[in-house]
Protein backbone atom coordinates (compact mmCIF):
# COMPACT_ATOMS: atom_id res chain seq x y z
CA UNK A 1 0.00 0.00 0.00
CA UNK A 2 1.60 3.17 -0.72
CA UNK A 3 0.09 6.74 0.92
CA UNK A 4 0.30 10.21 -0.40
CA UNK A 5 -0.12 13.08 2.01
CA UNK A 6 -1.53 16.48 0.48
CA UNK A 7 -2.13 19.40 2.38
CA UNK A 8 -4.82 21.76 2.31
CA UNK A 9 -3.05 25.36 3.17
CA UNK A 10 -5.74 28.45 3.45
CA UNK A 11 -4.27 31.68 2.12
CA UNK A 12 -3.39 32.26 5.38
CA UNK A 13 -0.26 29.37 5.42
CA UNK A 14 -2.34 27.73 8.25
CA UNK A 15 -2.69 24.15 7.82
CA UNK A 16 -6.31 23.16 8.06
CA UNK A 17 -6.74 20.18 6.95
CA UNK A 18 -5.18 16.54 5.65
CA UNK A 19 -5.92 14.48 2.92
CA UNK A 20 -4.73 10.99 3.29
CA UNK A 21 -4.74 9.12 -0.37
CA UNK A 22 -4.19 5.36 -0.29
CA UNK A 23 -3.71 4.09 -3.52
CA UNK A 24 -3.78 -0.05 -3.83
CA UNK A 25 -0.96 -0.68 -5.82
CA UNK A 26 -0.95 -4.66 -4.87
CA UNK A 27 -2.51 -5.24 -8.27
CA UNK A 28 0.23 -3.40 -10.15
CA UNK A 29 2.84 -5.41 -8.35
CA UNK A 30 0.74 -8.65 -8.66
CA UNK A 31 0.86 -7.35 -12.60
CA UNK A 32 4.54 -7.08 -12.60
CA UNK A 33 5.03 -9.86 -10.83
CA UNK A 34 3.09 -11.48 -13.07
CA UNK A 35 4.86 -10.02 -15.80
CA UNK A 36 8.35 -11.17 -14.58
CA UNK A 37 7.52 -14.99 -14.03
CA UNK A 38 6.06 -14.68 -18.06
CA UNK A 39 9.41 -13.44 -18.69
CA UNK A 40 11.72 -16.50 -17.01
CA UNK A 41 8.98 -18.65 -17.75
CA UNK A 42 9.66 -18.01 -21.76
CA UNK A 43 13.37 -17.72 -21.04
CA UNK A 44 13.35 -20.86 -19.68
CA UNK A 45 11.20 -22.49 -22.29
CA UNK A 46 13.10 -21.73 -25.20
CA UNK A 47 16.43 -22.38 -23.35
CA UNK A 48 15.82 -26.05 -22.94
CA UNK A 49 15.27 -27.16 -26.61
CA UNK A 50 18.52 -24.61 -27.35
CA UNK A 51 20.76 -26.25 -24.60
CA UNK A 52 19.96 -29.78 -26.51
CA UNK A 53 20.20 -28.78 -29.65
CA UNK A 54 23.61 -27.28 -29.03
CA UNK A 55 24.92 -30.61 -27.53
CA UNK A 56 23.07 -32.41 -30.90
CA UNK A 57 24.99 -30.35 -33.03
CA UNK A 58 28.27 -30.45 -31.30
CA UNK A 59 28.32 -33.69 -31.10
CA UNK A 60 27.54 -33.84 -34.48
CA UNK A 61 30.46 -31.58 -35.11
CA UNK A 62 32.95 -34.23 -33.31
CA UNK A 63 32.03 -36.57 -35.70
CA UNK A 64 28.98 -38.24 -35.17
CA UNK A 65 28.03 -36.98 -38.05
CA UNK A 66 30.04 -39.60 -40.10
CA UNK A 67 27.72 -42.51 -38.17
CA UNK A 68 25.10 -43.85 -40.10
CA UNK A 69 23.05 -44.99 -36.60
CA UNK A 70 23.71 -42.09 -34.98
CA UNK A 71 23.54 -38.85 -37.36
CA UNK A 72 19.98 -39.33 -38.12
CA UNK A 73 18.47 -40.08 -34.86
CA UNK A 74 20.94 -36.94 -33.75
CA UNK A 75 19.53 -34.57 -36.91
CA UNK A 76 16.25 -36.11 -35.57
CA UNK A 77 16.63 -34.31 -31.82
CA UNK A 78 17.21 -30.84 -33.30
CA UNK A 79 14.78 -30.94 -35.94
CA UNK A 80 12.35 -32.12 -33.21
CA UNK A 81 13.35 -29.08 -30.75
CA UNK A 82 13.00 -26.87 -33.48
CA UNK A 83 9.67 -27.66 -34.08
CA UNK A 84 8.96 -26.97 -30.79
CA UNK A 85 10.52 -24.03 -30.63
CA UNK A 86 8.17 -22.73 -33.93
CA UNK A 87 5.15 -23.90 -31.52
CA UNK A 88 6.18 -22.15 -28.72
CA UNK A 89 7.10 -18.97 -30.62
CA UNK A 90 3.60 -19.27 -32.17
CA UNK A 91 1.84 -19.72 -29.48
CA UNK A 92 3.24 -16.44 -27.48
CA UNK A 93 2.06 -14.66 -30.70
CA UNK A 94 -1.29 -15.89 -30.55
CA UNK A 95 -1.29 -15.38 -26.90
CA UNK A 96 0.23 -11.29 -27.28
CA UNK A 97 -2.41 -10.47 -29.84
CA UNK A 98 -4.90 -11.80 -27.12
CA UNK A 99 -3.97 -9.58 -24.73
CA UNK A 100 -3.80 -6.38 -27.00
CA UNK A 101 -6.57 -4.12 -25.51
CA UNK A 102 -7.69 -3.26 -28.89
CA UNK A 103 -7.73 -6.73 -30.04
CA UNK A 104 -11.31 -7.61 -32.37
CA UNK A 105 -13.17 -11.16 -33.13
CA UNK A 106 -13.91 -11.42 -36.99
CA UNK A 107 -17.69 -13.02 -36.09
CA UNK A 108 -19.75 -14.64 -38.22
CA UNK A 109 -23.17 -16.31 -37.28
CA UNK A 110 -22.61 -20.28 -38.21
CA UNK A 111 -24.67 -23.53 -37.32
CA UNK A 112 -22.16 -24.95 -34.65
CA UNK A 113 -23.67 -28.36 -35.00
CA UNK A 114 -21.48 -28.85 -38.43
CA UNK A 115 -18.74 -26.59 -37.31
CA UNK A 116 -18.09 -28.94 -34.33
CA UNK A 117 -18.58 -31.71 -36.21
CA UNK A 118 -16.19 -30.71 -39.59
CA UNK A 119 -13.55 -30.52 -36.79
CA UNK A 120 -14.18 -33.65 -34.98
CA UNK A 121 -14.34 -35.42 -38.03
CA UNK A 122 -10.84 -33.82 -39.09
CA UNK A 123 -9.62 -35.39 -35.71
CA UNK A 124 -10.93 -39.03 -36.80
CA UNK A 125 -9.62 -38.98 -40.16
CA UNK A 126 -5.63 -37.66 -38.43
CA UNK A 127 -5.37 -39.45 -35.39
CA UNK A 128 -3.27 -42.15 -34.95
CA UNK A 129 -4.37 -44.06 -31.92
CA UNK A 130 -7.20 -46.20 -31.21
CA UNK A 131 -9.23 -44.20 -29.98
CA UNK A 132 -13.28 -44.37 -30.37
CA UNK A 133 -14.89 -41.09 -30.81
CA UNK A 134 -18.73 -40.20 -29.33
CA UNK A 135 -20.57 -37.77 -30.09
CA UNK A 136 -24.14 -36.21 -28.31
CA UNK A 137 -24.39 -33.45 -30.69
CA UNK A 138 -27.52 -32.40 -31.41
CA UNK A 139 -29.33 -32.62 -35.20
CA UNK A 140 -30.91 -29.22 -35.02
CA UNK A 141 -29.43 -25.99 -35.94
CA UNK A 142 -27.80 -24.33 -33.57
CA UNK A 143 -26.73 -20.96 -34.65
CA UNK A 144 -24.03 -18.77 -32.82
CA UNK A 145 -22.20 -15.70 -33.72
CA UNK A 146 -18.17 -16.53 -33.36
CA UNK A 147 -15.00 -16.07 -34.62
CA UNK A 148 -14.78 -19.36 -35.92
CA UNK A 149 -10.81 -19.39 -36.53
CA UNK A 150 -10.66 -19.00 -32.57
CA UNK A 151 -12.94 -21.11 -31.76
CA UNK A 152 -11.47 -23.80 -33.94
CA UNK A 153 -8.16 -22.72 -31.98
CA UNK A 154 -10.26 -23.71 -28.60
CA UNK A 155 -11.38 -27.08 -29.63
CA UNK A 156 -8.26 -28.01 -31.59
CA UNK A 157 -6.39 -27.50 -28.32
CA UNK A 158 -8.61 -29.43 -25.72
CA UNK A 159 -9.05 -32.44 -28.27
CA UNK A 160 -5.62 -32.75 -28.59
CA UNK A 161 -5.01 -33.07 -25.12
CA UNK A 162 -7.63 -35.24 -24.40
CA UNK A 163 -5.79 -37.64 -27.73
CA UNK A 164 -2.50 -36.79 -26.23
CA UNK A 165 -3.30 -37.54 -22.28
CA UNK A 166 -5.58 -41.01 -23.21
CA UNK A 167 -4.44 -44.62 -23.31
CA UNK A 168 -4.51 -46.55 -26.27
CA UNK A 169 -8.48 -47.74 -26.81
CA UNK A 170 -9.69 -44.94 -24.58
CA UNK A 171 -13.25 -43.01 -25.57
CA UNK A 172 -13.15 -38.86 -26.33
CA UNK A 173 -16.84 -37.92 -26.33
CA UNK A 174 -18.31 -34.85 -27.38
CA UNK A 175 -21.29 -33.58 -25.82
CA UNK A 176 -23.41 -30.08 -26.49
CA UNK A 177 -26.22 -28.82 -23.94
CA UNK A 178 -28.55 -25.93 -25.38
CA UNK A 179 -28.81 -24.13 -21.94
CA UNK A 180 -30.90 -20.88 -20.97
CA UNK A 181 -28.45 -18.50 -22.60
CA UNK A 182 -25.59 -20.56 -23.33
CA UNK A 183 -24.31 -23.76 -25.41
CA UNK A 184 -22.44 -25.96 -23.64
CA UNK A 185 -19.83 -28.05 -24.96
CA UNK A 186 -17.79 -30.71 -23.32
CA UNK A 187 -14.79 -33.06 -24.16
CA UNK A 188 -14.41 -35.75 -22.36
CA UNK A 189 -11.58 -38.12 -22.40
CA UNK A 190 -10.96 -41.15 -20.30
CA UNK A 191 -7.02 -40.47 -20.00
CA UNK A 192 -4.81 -39.82 -16.87
CA UNK A 193 -6.48 -37.38 -15.15
CA UNK A 194 -5.52 -33.94 -13.71
CA UNK A 195 -5.45 -33.82 -9.58
CA UNK A 196 -8.11 -32.02 -7.93
CA UNK A 197 -5.38 -28.94 -6.56
CA UNK A 198 -4.33 -28.31 -10.10
CA UNK A 199 -7.65 -28.22 -11.73
CA UNK A 200 -7.35 -24.45 -12.42
CA UNK A 201 -3.93 -23.70 -12.86
CA UNK A 202 -4.36 -25.88 -15.88
CA UNK A 203 -5.92 -22.40 -17.92
CA UNK A 204 -2.51 -20.28 -16.52
CA UNK A 205 -0.21 -19.81 -18.64
CA UNK A 206 3.05 -22.67 -18.35
CA UNK A 207 1.51 -24.59 -15.91
CA UNK A 208 1.92 -28.52 -16.63
CA UNK A 209 1.11 -31.05 -13.91
CA UNK A 210 4.01 -33.64 -15.52
CA UNK A 211 6.53 -31.19 -16.73
CA UNK A 212 9.18 -34.03 -18.34
CA UNK A 213 5.55 -35.48 -19.11
CA UNK A 214 4.23 -32.97 -21.17
CA UNK A 215 7.14 -32.03 -22.43
CA UNK A 216 7.72 -35.14 -24.03
CA UNK A 217 4.42 -35.35 -25.29
CA UNK A 218 5.23 -32.32 -27.21
CA UNK A 219 3.13 -29.62 -25.32
CA UNK A 220 3.79 -26.04 -24.62
CA UNK A 221 1.95 -25.30 -21.52
CA UNK A 222 0.52 -22.79 -23.54
CA UNK A 223 -2.63 -24.31 -25.41
CA UNK A 224 -5.33 -23.95 -22.36
CA UNK A 225 -4.27 -20.22 -21.56
CA UNK A 226 -5.02 -19.30 -25.34
CA UNK A 227 -8.25 -21.34 -25.45
CA UNK A 228 -9.23 -19.37 -22.16
CA UNK A 229 -8.59 -16.36 -23.69
CA UNK A 230 -10.64 -16.91 -26.58
CA UNK A 231 -13.55 -18.43 -24.89
CA UNK A 232 -13.63 -15.06 -22.62
CA UNK A 233 -13.20 -13.13 -26.02
CA UNK A 234 -16.50 -14.77 -26.76
CA UNK A 235 -18.19 -13.92 -23.50
CA UNK A 236 -17.39 -17.58 -22.65
CA UNK A 237 -16.18 -19.36 -19.94
CA UNK A 238 -13.92 -22.55 -19.40
CA UNK A 239 -13.15 -25.36 -17.08
CA UNK A 240 -12.64 -28.48 -16.18
CA UNK A 241 -13.43 -31.84 -13.90
CA UNK A 242 -11.47 -34.54 -13.49
CA UNK A 243 -10.82 -37.63 -11.28
CA UNK A 244 -7.10 -38.46 -11.46
CA UNK A 245 -6.58 -42.33 -13.13
CA UNK A 246 -9.89 -42.14 -14.28
CA UNK A 247 -10.54 -39.18 -17.28
CA UNK A 248 -10.92 -35.43 -17.81
CA UNK A 249 -13.78 -33.26 -18.86
CA UNK A 250 -13.26 -29.74 -20.30
CA UNK A 251 -16.32 -27.70 -20.50
CA UNK A 252 -16.81 -24.68 -22.13
CA UNK A 253 -19.90 -22.16 -22.69
CA UNK A 254 -20.48 -19.61 -25.68
CA UNK A 255 -23.42 -17.14 -25.37
CA UNK A 256 -26.89 -18.42 -27.24
CA UNK A 257 -29.61 -16.77 -27.59
CA UNK A 258 -33.04 -19.50 -28.24
CA UNK A 259 -34.96 -17.13 -29.50
CA UNK A 260 -32.48 -16.47 -32.09
CA UNK A 261 -33.93 -18.29 -35.23
CA UNK A 262 -37.38 -17.56 -34.69
CA UNK A 263 -36.18 -13.87 -35.50
CA UNK A 264 -34.89 -15.13 -38.40
CA UNK A 265 -38.58 -16.27 -39.97
P1 LIG B 1 0.30 -28.54 -22.95
O1 LIG B 1 0.83 -27.94 -24.20
O2 LIG B 1 1.35 -28.87 -21.94
O3 LIG B 1 -0.66 -29.66 -23.21
P2 LIG B 1 -2.02 -27.05 -22.09
O4 LIG B 1 -2.17 -25.62 -21.71
O5 LIG B 1 -2.81 -27.52 -23.26
O6 LIG B 1 -0.49 -27.31 -22.28
O7 LIG B 1 -2.40 -27.94 -20.85
C1 LIG B 1 -1.82 -27.64 -19.58
C2 LIG B 1 -1.65 -28.90 -18.74
O8 LIG B 1 -2.94 -29.41 -18.35
C3 LIG B 1 -1.01 -30.07 -19.48
O9 LIG B 1 0.38 -29.99 -19.41
C4 LIG B 1 -1.53 -31.26 -18.71
O10 LIG B 1 -0.76 -31.46 -17.54
C5 LIG B 1 -2.92 -30.82 -18.28
N1 LIG B 1 -3.99 -31.33 -19.17
C6 LIG B 1 -4.68 -30.62 -20.10
N2 LIG B 1 -5.62 -31.37 -20.69
C7 LIG B 1 -5.56 -32.60 -20.11
C8 LIG B 1 -6.30 -33.82 -20.27
N3 LIG B 1 -7.27 -33.93 -21.17
N4 LIG B 1 -5.95 -34.86 -19.48
C9 LIG B 1 -4.96 -34.75 -18.57
N5 LIG B 1 -4.22 -33.64 -18.37
C10 LIG B 1 -4.52 -32.57 -19.13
Amino acid sequence: LRVNFSTIQKEMGKIEGLIAILYDITEQEKIDQERREFVANVSHELRTPLTTMRSYLEALADGAWKDDDLAPQFLNVTQTETERMIRLVNDLLQLSKLDRTDYRLNKEWINFTIFINKIIDRFEMTKTQHISFKRNIPKDELYVEIDTDKITQVLDNIISNALKYSPEGGKVTFTIDVLAAEIQIRVKDEGVGIPQDSLNKIFDRFYRVDKARTRQLGGTGLGLAIAKEMVYAHGGDIWAQSKEGQGTTVYFTLPYDPNQEDEWE
